[in-house]
């Protein structure tokens, strides 16, 4: 089986991280994002290394969550972090907010409270659920033909579950970009200041690996404590009470959603053409 992170080390100190589902836009499936987390906890183990990049195979860096996906719990049993909520055998609203607090809010979180500085690579589509590897990041580079999207709502949900947008973009941008469910170019992020760099598509790979070079040159205590004081000080602004009520939210939705249409999202979604090149291979 290929598998769906590599793990590359590319410079002295330096940890490459790439999500390797190119043919399927590198879309997250369950086993993806556990192997990405166990990437994750590798690089933050190696005492050797002192910055980690996330990269992705393809033009594209991720459409999303893996709306094919099917066998969502033995996928989920496959791994042995999973069922702290509830056990395998949990149903309805229950097992969605179980499933999604592990697999998305718990696991983005985690990235993003990983000690190490991380960068990540960017290019082609993000799209929703991309955001939530991207944004965990601590520095984001784009190449100039990368774009940003969230259609959660055009889905019949408020926003993906991992709810940095007014953080992210700030509160005018992020409300924009949900309610029209708009594509952002690399050079609007920019300017929104969700991203640190736009290259070229050649330039991207280099660029990204001689600012983790200079990054990984410091000292690494002191770039863990740099960390974790600025992302002390996003969260004294009320950053984490503020997702875990997005993230309710977004149950709430799910739970309307099975109730009125007997699935998680609005199935209007799934005759526009978002929704079928997101279902169908
Ligand atoms: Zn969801």
């Amino acid at each position: 089986m290929t598998d769906l992170v590599l793990f590359e080390t590319p410079l002295p100190k330096v940890a490459r991280l790439v999500l390797n589902r190119p043919d399927a836009r590198n879309a997250q499936d369950t086993h993806l994002l556990y192997e990405l987390n166990s990437a994750f906890d590798r690089a933050a183990q190696d005492d050797d290394i002192s910055v980690v990049i996330l990269a992705a195979a393809g033009p594209h860096f991720s459409a999303g969550h893996d709306m094919r996906e099917r066998g969502l719990v033995a996928n989920m049993q496959a791994h042995e972090t999973v069922g702290t909520w509830c056990g395998f055998g949990c149903a309805g609203a229950e097992r969605q907010f179980a499933r999604e607090r592990e697999i998305y809010l718990g696991l983005s979180e985690r990235w993003r409270n990983m000690p190490k500085p991380t960068i990540a690579e960017v290019q082609g589509k993000v799209i929703a659920g991309g955001l939530m590897l991207v944004w965990p990041c601590d520095i984001i580079v784009a190449s100039d033909d990368a774009t940003f999207m969230d259609n959660t709502l055009a889905m019949g949900v408020c926003g993906a579950e991992y709810f940095g947008h007014p953080w992210e973009l700030g509160v005018r941008n992020a409300k924009e970009l949900l309610f029209t469910s708009d594509e952002v170019s690399a050079d609007e992020a920019f300017r929104m200041g969700m991203v640190n760099h736009v290259v070229s598509r050649e330039q991207l790979s280099g660029f990204v690996l001689d600012l983790a070079e200079r990054i990984a040159r410091k000292p690494l205590f002191a770039l863990k404590l740099t960390k974790e004081a600025i992302n002390a000080a996003q969260d004294a602004q009320g950053r984490v009470g503020a997702m875990q009520t997005a993230f309710a939210l977004h149950q709430l939705c799910h739970s309307h959603n099975f109730q009125v249409h007997g699935m998680a999202i609005d199935p209007s979604f799934l005759e526009t053409d978002a929704g079928r090149s997101a279902t169908h291979r």
